[in-house]
């Protein structure tokens, strides 16, 4: 029987294809595998969704948060505040559904401190003229937020080296392939079989 899920930390560049990657891989609404909902102080963007893409908050309200330690692990990134909710994660772990974390580099050390088993995957685009390509193709940034994201884009990369997988998402379905492959494997680990198949392994190992 599945006891608990597998935590999966998913960051990138602004404009590397994360969320696009996360949300194709999520697009059946598989039963095992979800993406938790961060709370943002940013002002939504074209499209965006409360309780969907983000649950977008006030500064006051996202500070009232942290007090209540209601952050499973949080940052500031590009000037506004960005937390994942400690409850949502917990529980949907303890239902043995799978949790993707879209966070930054920060959060990312915060949440490997605190749970080492949480896996890694780093998304790199094929070159830095594409991911501005990418940013504006994007088209829901303005020139300003494009220009500061490309400026912090190489001090993020540089982050790779501290995760267990590194996807270059350069052809689209190969990198979702590659995810759904580094997925798959993460399961078959020693832990994470072990994690999955708690009451099986006592079952086949007693005495
Ligand atoms: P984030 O804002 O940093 O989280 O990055 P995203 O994950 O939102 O998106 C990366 C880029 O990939 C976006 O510009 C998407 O529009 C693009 N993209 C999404 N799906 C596809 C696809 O099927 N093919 C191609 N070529 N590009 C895609
Ligand atoms: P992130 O979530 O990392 O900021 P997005 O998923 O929003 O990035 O992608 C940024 C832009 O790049 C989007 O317009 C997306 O459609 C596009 N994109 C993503 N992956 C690719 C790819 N492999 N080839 C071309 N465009 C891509
Ligand atoms: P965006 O504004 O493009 O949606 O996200 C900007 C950055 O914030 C991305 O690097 C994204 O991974 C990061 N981010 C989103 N949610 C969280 C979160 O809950 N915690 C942390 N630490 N970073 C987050």
């Amino acid at each position: 029987m599945s006891t608990r899920g597998n935590l999966f930390i998913v960051s990138a560049p602004s404009g590397a294809g994360k969320s696009s990657l996360i949300s194709a891989l999520l697009k059946d609404k598989p039963a095992d595998k979800q993406v938790s909902v961060s709370h943002t102080t940013r002002k939504p963007r074209p499209g965006e969704e409360n309780g969907v893409h983000y649950h977008f908050v006030s500064v006051d309200e996202f500070k009232a948060l942290i007090e209540q330690d209601a952050f499973f692990e949080w940052a500031e990134v590009f000037g506004n505040f960005y937390g994942t909710s400690r409850l949502t994660v917990q529980e949907t772990l303890e239902r043995g559904i799978d949790v993707f974390l879209d966070i930054d580099w920060q959060g990312a050390q915060q949440v490997k401190k605190l749970m080492p088993e949480a896996m890694g995957i780093f998304i790199l685009p094929p070159s830095r003229e594409e991911l501005e390509r990418r940013l504006i193709g994007r088209g829901q940034d303005s020139d300003e937020v494009i220009a500061s994201r490309m400026a912090q884009a190489v001090s993020e990369m540089s982050h790779y080296s501290e995760y267990e997988y590194v996807i270059v998402n350069d052809n689209f379905d190969e990198a979702l392939a590659d995810l759904q492959a580094i997925i798959r494997a993460g399961r078959l680990t020693c832990a994470g079989q072990a994690r999955t198949h708690g009451d099986m392994l006592k079952g086949l190992l007693a005495d």
